[in-house]
């Protein structure tokens, strides 16, 4: 089963090789070019597992892997795998020290580093508790993939699934359209906004199924979308 990553590379060609690559292996990714962005995207997406670029433009990877444990940028138990240039000893010294669970030397050979996410996911998966989100009557659980509304087990498509545990990472936000298609089509997909508008729509129509009185995902017209606790 695949996991949740968080690619922080700011090459554009790693980052969309990895993308593509991960994804073809059934991973979900999640891309970004910076350290600022990174650790803003750690706390909102919550990845299993981040992969992140030693070198970045706005500092070290080793710094952000420093913050991460320290439990000033996101899950501090995130799995944490450097890419590096360089092939130092001292620079994996330095990595494990801050923290990291294992170190790629770039350039890399992919079977090899799918081979230690895939380790590191089982390790990841085996110690981390169970993470729930809710929002009202919407439960769900993101490593079994399941939601309950109000009682009710709701089977979901896995876009839809995608795109109602996006909205319900920070309620009441109205979150962009184009965010929410990289979000959840990832940042090279070709989809449109009208397909996520249908994906939307459906999935409202599904959560008023099983409760007709209450509205949970809006639509901020010329906006984007927002998830919310039943208006
Ligand atoms: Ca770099």
């Amino acid at each position: 089963m695949g996991v949740s990553l968080l690619v922080i590379e700011d090459e554009p060609a790693i980052l969309e090789f990895l993308a593509d690559n991960l994804r073809m292996d059934d991973h979900r990714v999640v891309g970004a070019s910076s350290l600022a962005q990174g650790a803003l995207l750690l706390a909102e997406v919550r990845p299993d597992i981040t992969l992140i670029d030693v070198g970045l433009p706005d500092g070290s990877g080793f710094e952000l892997c420093r913050r991460i444990r320290e439990g000033d940028a996101g899950d501090p138990d995130v799995g944490v795998i450097m890419l590096t240039a360089r092939a130092e000893e001292q620079d994996r010294v330095r990595g494990f020290q801050r923290g990291a669970d294992d170190y790629v030397t770039k350039p890399f050979h992919y079977p090899e580093l799918l081979g230690r996410i895939n380790a590191l996911a089982a390790r990841v998966s085996g110690t981390r508790r169970v993470e729930q989100l809710s929002v009202g009557p919407i439960c769900i659980d993101m490593t079994r993939r399941t939601v309950r509304v109000a009682g009710v087990d709701l089977a979901l498509p896995a876009k839809e699934f995608d795109l109602l545990s996006a909205l319900a990472r920070d309620p009441e936000r109205v979150y962009a359209k184009q965010e929410l298609l990289e979000r959840v089509w990832g940042y090279r997909d070709a989809s449109t906004t009208r397909t996520l508008d249908s994906h939307a729509s459906r999935l409202r129509r599904r959560l008023e199924d099983i409760d007709p009185s209450s509205r949970f995902v809006i639509n901020r017209w010329g906006i984007g979308y927002s998830l919310v606790a039943g208006a």
